[in-house]
C-alpha cells in the first residue's frame, strides 16, 4: 500500500518544488529521484528521523517535502484517502461528520490540535487518526461517544467541564430532572477517552460547533 504522504501529495496533484537539487534515494521513504536537501524542508531543530529509511539520505523526494514544507497541514484537519489516492481539507463541521463513522484501513486523517505544533502527515499511517505525535485508532464504540458528547454539550457544558469524573453541578441544577439520567449516564459513558485525554480533545474539537450553536 502506498504511504500516506505520497497518497496526500498525489491528491494535491503532485506538486514538484524548484529546488530538485540533489539526485538518489529519498531519505525519509526511499523513493529514487531527484530530491530537495534535507535542510531546505526540515529545520536544523527536527528531530524525527526514528521513521526515516535512510536519515543519511542525499535528499527528500517531492511528496516527502511536500509532507513537511505544507504549512496548511499543521493547521486544519486532512483526510489522505488510498485508491482513488485524494487529500481533502476539512473545517470543523467536516471533521465532525467523518468521525461519525469508524476510520477505515483506507484512510488516514491528520487532526492539528494545535495549529502549526508538528508535522502530523508524514507520522500518518492508515486507518488511524494522527495528532500530536502519536496515531489512535478510531472505532464504533468511539464513534458512539462522539454522539453522546455532541448531546452533553448542547446542555452548556464547558470544554473544561469533560474532563471532570462529575458534571458540574452548577451547570446540572439549572437543567430539568428529565434530563439528568441522559447526563449522568452520559457523563460516565466518556470515561474511557478521559483517561487518554487526546481522544477528549478531538471530541472535543469535533463538536465545538454543536456547542456553539447552543451558546
Ligand atoms: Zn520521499
Amino acid at each position: 500500500m502506498v504511504d500516506v504522504v505520497t497518497a496526500g501529495w498525489i491528491g494535491a496533484k503532485g506538486p514538484h518544488p524548484a529546488d530538485l537539487t540533489e539526485a538518489g534515494r529519498c531519505a525519509r521513504c526511499g523513493e529514487a529521484g531527484n530530491l530537495s536537501k534535507i535542510g531546505s524542508v526540515v529545520s536544523k531543530n527536527f528531530t524525527a528521523f526514528d521513521s526515516w529509511r535512510d536519515p543519511a539520505g542525499q535528499g527528500l523526494c517531492s511528496a516527502c517535502s511536500w509532507g513537511y514544507r505544507t504549512t496548511g497541514l499543521r493547521q486544519h484537519a486532512h483526510l489522505i484517502t488510498h485508491a482513488p489516492s485524494t487529500l481533502r481539507c476539512l473545517t470543523l463541521p467536516e471533521l465532525g461528520q467523518v468521525l461519525t463513522r469508524p476510520l477505515s484501513r483506507q484512510a488516514a486523517l491528520v487532526v492539528p490540535l494545535r495549529a502549526g505544533r508538528r508535522h502530523l502527515v508524514p507520522e500518518a499511517t492508515w486507518g488511524r487518526v494522527t495528532l500530536e505525535g502519536t496515531s489512535v485508532p478510531w472505532t464504533p464504540a468511539d464513534v458512539e461517544r462522539l454522539g453522546v458528547m455532541r448531546r452533553l454539550r448542547t446542555y452548556g457544558f464547558t470544554r473544561q467541564a469533560f474532563a471532570e469524573q462529575a458534571p458540574p453541578f452548577a451547570v446540572f441544577r439549572r437543567l430539568p430532572s428529565t434530563r439528568w439520567p441522559d447526563i449522568i449516564i452520559g457523563w460516565a459513558e466518556l470515561q474511557p477517552w478521559r483517561d487518554r485525554d487526546l481522544w477528549l480533545r478531538l471530541g472535543l474539537l469535533a463538536t465545538d460547533d454543536t456547542a456553539a450553536a447552543a451558546a
